[in-house]
């Protein structure tokens, strides 16, 4: 398998990939989806009876939502992790903490959420109680509305999970691929270069030095619209799907980088298959 070209922001890589199996890329994206772990609240402590600010002023501590939607809101805001912690193991999953997982820096991060109406909280009112790195990467997600009089005291802690425990803890969305197109133009054919380029949905084709050119072959969808003799002339243009080089592009919710998250991937694989070698080793 062979990188020829990767894109990466803080929350999408593009990637494209060369001598490599569709199986082999499945498998890779599967675990980009279930296996790469994330923070995410999973404790929420909702405080009853009145809540007071400041000037000694009270407010009664109901919201027009049920505490388990409320709670389910906060499951669902991306709380971030450090890749680099997440890489080399210094975070861990609650059960294979050294605090056998009684919560402690290693294993989660608590937030506190205190407002008071009338507003709308939102995510960016989740204070970590540490590193203000640790607020939520996404900060306006709404979580509920508070009117005149009522208020919000809530601690919450999150810890890492997986996508495959539940969708709370999925790092990875929008994970697939897609075979690179291979586009071979008969320029004596092609009939009308400016009716190709008008008529293809993805913007992959170009008039230079009077000749129709492919200059971005990578967007093509197979919509295979240009192959059409009424658009390009008979036989002049002809879209094939390469069968060794595939375009792969995935999301993350902020929570967990990209690069992290195919690093991990990658190690997932390379333990579980050579766990399969040693298992099979012993069948000898
Ligand atoms: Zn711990």
């Amino acid at each position: 398998m062979k990188i020829e070209k990767v894109n990466i922001s803080d929350s999408k890589a593009e990637i494209i990939l060369s001598d490599v199996e569709p199986h082999l890329l499945n498998a890779f994206r599967r675990s980009l989806i279930v296996d790469v772990p994330k923070m995410a609240i999973d404790k929420v402590e909702i405080h009853l009876g009145a809540i007071s600010d400041e000037n000694g002023k009270t407010y009664e501590s109901t919201t027009p939502l049920f505490d388990e939607v409320i709670s389910h809101r906060l499951g669902m805001v991306p709380v971030p992790v450090d890749g680099k912690a997440l890489l080399d193991g210094h975070m861990k999953m609650p059960e294979e903490c050294d605090c056998a997982g009684a919560g402690c820096p290693n294993c989660q991060i608590m937030y506190s959420l205190n407002k008071r109406g009338p507003c709308t909280v939102y995510s960016r009112d989740l204070e970590p109680l540490g590193d203000e790195k640790l607020k939520p990467k996404d900060k306006d997600i709404p979580i509920v509305k508070l009117t005149e009089d009522e208020g919000i005291l809530i601690y919450a802690i999150a810890h890492l999970g997986t996508g495959s425990m539940h969708a709370r803890w999925q790092a990875v969305h929008a994970a697939g691929y897609r075979p690179i197109p291979k586009i071979t133009i008969d320029q004596k054919k092609v009939s009308d270069p400016e009716r190709v380029v008008g008529n293809c949905p993805k913007d992959v084709y170009e008039i230079s030095k009077k000749a129709l050119k492919a200059k971005n072959p990578e967007a093509c969808i197979l919509c295979r619209t240009c192959e059409n003799e009424d658009i390009s002339g008979k036989e002049a243009i002809k879209v094939d799907a390469e069968t060794s080089r595939y375009f792969f592009k995935f999301e993350t919710d902020g929570g967990v980088d990209p690069k992290t998250a195919i690093i991990y991937a990658l190690n997932v694989l390379e333990a579980r298959f050579n766990d399969f070698q040693v298992s099979l080793a012993e069948f000898k």
